[in-house]
């Protein structure tokens, strides 16, 4: 098999040339095509010399993926299912906005967490995926949009926001999530504050990220302030209690003095109550953090739903009487099935 290119920095393409006999500047060259032009073949590399080209191409590839499957929204969120070299599949989702392009990628193909209203862990784990297959989702959403009929307003139609949101939990892929952030920022150019991470709240993995000390956004999906509810929504997650995870993010906030977000999934009648509602106020007292209640997205055949306008308004309302920062993710690409691990299913389920 051939070394696959997507996934090094300059520094490492330009060892990669050296090899070859080739100045370092070659080592730009590539980067610049891979990552700022997003080109997917060497004979696309129009200023490296033909010789070159074509050396390069009997030992390595750009390794780009292959879009299986692609959904549209009214609202201009576009989901891609994307098939990688052994034909695993993970999902992306584009989200262009009036000012600015955002991309929710993954990190493993499939999760091992199951939490109990989400699509992905539905079909167990897969794998974890390398920096340039989490970088390559940005790479397609963006030539998928900037080729399609979807109007971006941001000037250059390229991404500049992204959240590591998609499927798989990326602190259980700790290494190469965080390449894949230098990757995005230095090689694709996205602010480091404009990259969220969002994790299910793995303590180790939250004090371990706190050492990097980037200016990337921590977000943590709590969606219960017990344990006894924690449990029931998380069940793949019982190791760590909520005080656990709460400080292991007290600490990341220390460490980075970044204000961290808590995602929260409002579940109907399950942890949407006044008395969760307070029990939160009262977990997250004093910690600069914001929370994001995020409305259940329906996923078929589990027994959830998302919680009516009234009583979302109430918990937010309590949380926000209670100091507390709170705002309600406005929800995208439902007409799409855009939360995470859908579209994969449903592909599934028509192949059969
Ligand atoms: N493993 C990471 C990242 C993937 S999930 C994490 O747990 O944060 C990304 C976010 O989508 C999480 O906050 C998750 O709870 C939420 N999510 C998953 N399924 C959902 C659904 N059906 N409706 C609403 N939010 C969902």
């Amino acid at each position: 098999m051939k070394t696959v290119l997507v996934g090094l920095d300059t520094d490492e393409l330009g060892a990669l040339v050296k090899e070859e006999g080739e100045p370092p500047y070659r080592g730009s060259q590539l980067s610049q095509w891979i990552y700022r032009h997003g080109v997917h073949t060497f004979d696309d590399m129009t200023n490296l010399p033909a010789r070159l080209r074509t050396r390069l191409a009997q030992k390595y590839e750009v390794g780009r993926s292959k879009i299986v499957a692609t959904q549209h929204s009214r609202d201009g969120a576009t989901k891609l299912l994307l098939e990688m070299h052994d034909g695993a599949r993970i999902e992306t989702v584009g989200l262009p906005y009036a000012d600015r392009f955002s991309c929710c990628l993954s990190t493993q193909a499939g999760c091992s967490i199951g939490c109990a209203f989400c699509a992905s862990g539905l079909g167990g784990f897969v794998r974890n995926l390398m920096p340039g297959e989490i970088v390559d989702q940005a790479l397609t959403v963006q030539e998928t949009l900037q080729s399609g009929t979807i109007l971006i307003d941001n000037r250059s139609h390229r991404v500049d926001h992204v959240a590591i949101m998609g499927m798989g939990e990326p602190l259980l892929n700790y290494v190469s999530t965080v390449k894949a952030i230098h990757l995005l920022n230095k090689e694709l150019g996205i602010g480091m504050r404009n990259i969220t991470v969002s994790t299910v709240g793995l303590p180790p993995g939250i004090l371990r990220l706190a050492q990097e000390k980037l200016q990337i956004t921590l977000a943590v999906s709590l969606h219960a302030p017990t344990d006894r509810l924690r449990r029931q929504l998380v069940p793949g997650m019982t190791r760590w209690s909520v005080a656990e995870i709460v400080d292991a993010s007290r600490e990341y906030v220390r460490h980075t003095s970044r204000r961290v977000t808590f995602e929260y999934c409002m579940l109907d009648g399950v942890n949407d109550g006044e008395v969760e509602a307070r029990e939160l106020a009262r977990l997250l007292n004093g910690l600069n953090c914001h929370v994001n209640l995020i409305p259940y997205n329906p996923v078929s055949g589990l027994p959830f739903r998302a919680p009516s306008r009234a009583r979302l308004r109430v918990f937010r309302e309590i949380l926000r009487g209670a100091g507390i920062q709170t705002t309600q993710r406005v929800r995208r690409g439902v007409d799409i099935d855009a939360a995470c691990g859908q579209l994969r299913r449903q592909m599934k389920k028509v192949r059969k």
